[in-house]
This record gives C-alpha cells, structure tokens and sequence, in this order.
C-alpha cells in the first residue's frame, strides 16, 4: 500500500489555500493570518487510509490542493477525522450535549439567559461558494462496486505545485 504521506506544504500553496476563503477559516469564517491557519483536508488522511487499506484501492491522491481547506485551530481540531457532514452533524449537536452535560447552560436557558437557536449549520466555505470534493471515498467506493468507474477528481499533486 502507497498510503499517503503529511508532506511539507510549500509556502505558495500555503498562500493559495489561505486566498481560497479571502483568509478566513474555511468552517466559521473567523479570520486567521497564514501563520495560525492550519490546513484541513477534506476528506482526512486517516480516512483515505483506512478506505484504501480495506479496499486496496488508490487513484485519488488526499494531497491534491482541491481536498484542502484553511482552517482555525480550533475548527481543525474539532473536524480531526470527520467528513463535512459528519461535522456539521456533530457542530449542530453542541446544544444538546451541553444540555446533557452542563448545568451550568440549563441554568442560563431556564433564566433566558442563552437562548437555544437549532439551526442548519452552513459553514463559511459554502456561503461564499467555494467548491470542494465533498469525499475523496465515495469515487473509490463507486469503482469499487461498479465495473466502470468514476474518474479520480483531484489529479494534482503537492509536488506538482512546488515551486
Ligand atoms: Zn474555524
């Protein structure tokens, strides 16, 4: 298995991803200098990983610029492994497990004086339209089960990018 490396990312696709948003972070927008900014991929390295050990299936390179998105520490942290979706599911759980979990929070809802606002989270990436392969998996997945199969979407490599 060729699984996919954490390579050092060359500073001008540092700056190109750190444009993708117009320097803010790709999940809440809050803005970040290049030098806080972290680099989230998409669909996680762990993930793709774990697909292609499974499947023994490969073609989609995780490094490719187009799986990655410029992220706050406190976002990449809170993504780590998951997928948008996943992410976004667990992001509109909050209220509810600080229900479970908190006094502290029932208490200021019960006095007013935190207000519960269940919404559909739709991060910052997505408001101002930048696109991204929602899942590296679900092309390999296809091929997988399919005799003809999907075209990788991401083709660039990091090191095609150096320079
Ligand atoms: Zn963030």
């Amino acid at each position: 298995m060729n699984a996919p490396k954490r390579k050092p990312i060359p500073k001008s696709l540092r700056a190109e991803i750190h444009a993708k948003c117009g320097g803010r972070c790709a999940y809440c927008g809050v803005k970040i200098t290049i030098r806080e900014m972290q680099i989230d991929h998409v669909t996680s390295l762990e993930l793709y990983e774990a697909y292609t050990y499974h499947t023994d299936m490969e073609g989609t390179n995780p490094n490719c610029p187009e799986n990655l998105l410029p992220a706050c520490r406190s976002c990449n942290h809170y993504k780590n492994t998951y997928t948008i979706e996943q992410f976004r599911t667990a992001i509109m759980n909050w209220p509810y497990v600080l229900a479970r979990d908190s006094v502290t929070y029932r208490n200021a809802v019960r006095f007013g004086l935190v207000v519960p606002k269940p919404h559909e989270v739709e991060f910052y990436f997505e408001q101002i339209g930048v696109d991204v392969p929602e899942t590296l998996i679900s092309p390999l997945h296809e091929r997988h089960f399919k005799t003809k199969g999907a075209d990788p979407k991401c083709g660039r490599d990091l090191e095609d990018s150096r320079g």
